[in-house]
């Protein structure tokens, strides 16, 4: 005992290792439930901007744990505010609450009969991304960090957002929206916390990595336009085909001579092209469609300069002239260096120094990355499969399987990030100036 003591006087996160044992008991207590809501979340699941019942269920428990509720955020999404018993700054904690058109082809009790309408095609409904599991965690994450107001400096921001699959078309949605309507300011957010959970990654275990975490993912349109002419007589033309497969050369060049891969990875492909009617005849124009991927602010720019350049400079080399458009659909989900130097001490207290390991980046993208835009940010991933498994079925597949025993560990952990980060003084030292503001 006397050993342990002294320890604990010397650790500079002494208050956190107090924390920690403190809140054993509260963890104990609200395991079971966090199961419970997970599962009951599983079996009703409902497809993003039309997640009404959850989005109740989320507002009844909130308020019956006296947080301040706002619901209809963004269509179906649910604020929830708690004040600490000392005032201090604010975080906030993200979850994602809607569910995918997926059926659900598994042996769970709880599994997912639900179907809906989808683009108008009669669709199963299931969490296939495993967000019930992220809307239970965050739903025990208020109720641990509302019986312990004492403990907290500053004020803790819940936020349940809809459809971050994306909302359905010719509909706004998401964190895009959330952030649209004001959800990071009044009480302004200092910094945000959000997990995924991860179908391959074991149970009890965290992986993360700093800086750009999860890509861009921006499309594009190219259109060629040529002169049409006999297939027999190219020299009377311009040949859109030929000046599309000279682009889609360069473009793959952007990427392999003019981007510095070690340092994050960047992708370009064309999904689709379209040209033509028939053997003989060289058409008009061409269409080509595609997705960039990328890690880092600095070559995201870069990048789409480079495309928007060689498409123009390309096409009008062959003779003909071409146009680049580029849209954003997500931005880079980046974990700010200095917040997530900051909260690893706390991890790897609460998951035990070898449970947190470092990963690779990810070319998918996430819309939490709309809130690392407006405060620093730091998104993480929890293991969720069966102890002692080697292999699982990946996010978006009808088999996927979330083990629910290792959703504690996500309670733990926001809760104590929450207490660690508002009750430390620090504040981190920002490397990377946040983009877009
Ligand atoms: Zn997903
Ligand atoms: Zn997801």
């Amino acid at each position: 005992m006397k050993k342990v003591l002294i320890a604990v006087m010397l650790c500079s996160g002494c208050f956190a290792i107090a924390q920690g044992a403190n809140l054993q008991k509260d963890y104990t207590a609200i395991e079971g439930k966090v199961v419970e809501w997970r599962r009951d979340i599983h079996q009703n699941p409902e497809l993003g901007n039309r997640e009404f019942k959850t989005a109740e269920k989320i507002a009844k428990h909130l308020k019956s744990l006296g947080i301040e509720v706002q619901t209809g955020v963004a269509h179906t999404g649910v604020v929830g505010l708690l004040k600490g018993d000392q005032p201090g700054k604010v975080i906030a904690l993200r979850a994602d609450i809607d569910a995918l058109p997926v059926y659900e082809r598994n042996d769970l009790p709880f599994k997912s009969t639900v179907t809906s309408e989808f683009l108008g095609e009669k669709v199963g409904v299931m969490h296939a991304c495993g967000h019930d599991t992220h809307t239970a965690i965050l739903m025990g994450v208020a109720e641990v960090l509302s019986k312990n107001k004492d403990k907290i400096k500053g004020t803790v921001k819940f936020i349940f957002q809809p459809a971050e699959e994306g909302p359905p078309p010719g509909e706004e949605g998401g964190a895009l929206l959330m952030v649209k309507e004001g959800v990071m300011e009044n009480p302004k957010v200092d910094a945000i916390f959000g997990l995924h959970i991860n179908s391959q990654t074991p149970v009890g275990v965290i992986r993360y990595k700093s800086g750009g975490t999860m890509a861009a993912a921006q499309s594009f349109t190219i259109n060629v336009k040529g002169k049409q002419s006999h297939g027999s007589q190219p020299w009377s033309g311009v040949d859109p085909i030929l000046i599309s497969a000279k682009i889609i050369d360069g473009l793959q060049t952007i990427i392999s001579r003019e981007t510095e891969l070690t340092n994050e990875a960047a992708v370009i492909t064309v999904g689709k092209i379209k040209s033509g009617v028939r053997f003989n005849i060289i058409p008009e124009t061409a269409e080509m469609i595609g997705t960039i991927r990328t890690l880092d602010y600095d070559m995201k720019d870069k990048l789409n300069k480079r495309m928007i350049e060689m498409v123009e400079t390309i096409a009008k080399a062959y003779g003909g002239s071409a146009t680049c458009e580029i849209k954003e659909a997500t931005d880079i989900t980046y974990n700010e260096p200095a917040l997530v130097d900051q909260m690893l001490p706390t991890m790897q207290r609460v998951a035990g120094i070898e449970n947190v390991q470092t990963q690779k980046a990810i070319t998918g993208a996430e819309d939490f990355s709309y809130f690392q835009k407006e405060a620093p940010g730091f998104f993480f991933f929890l293991g969720g499969m069966t102890p002692g498994n080697t292999a699982s079925f990946p996010h978006h597949t009808p088999d996927f399987k979330i083990d629910d025993s290792g959703l504690i560990l996500g309670v733990k952990t926001l809760t104590e990030m929450s207490l660690d980060y508002l009750n430390s003084d620090l504040t981190p030292v920002l490397q990377n100036k946040i983009k877009g503001k």
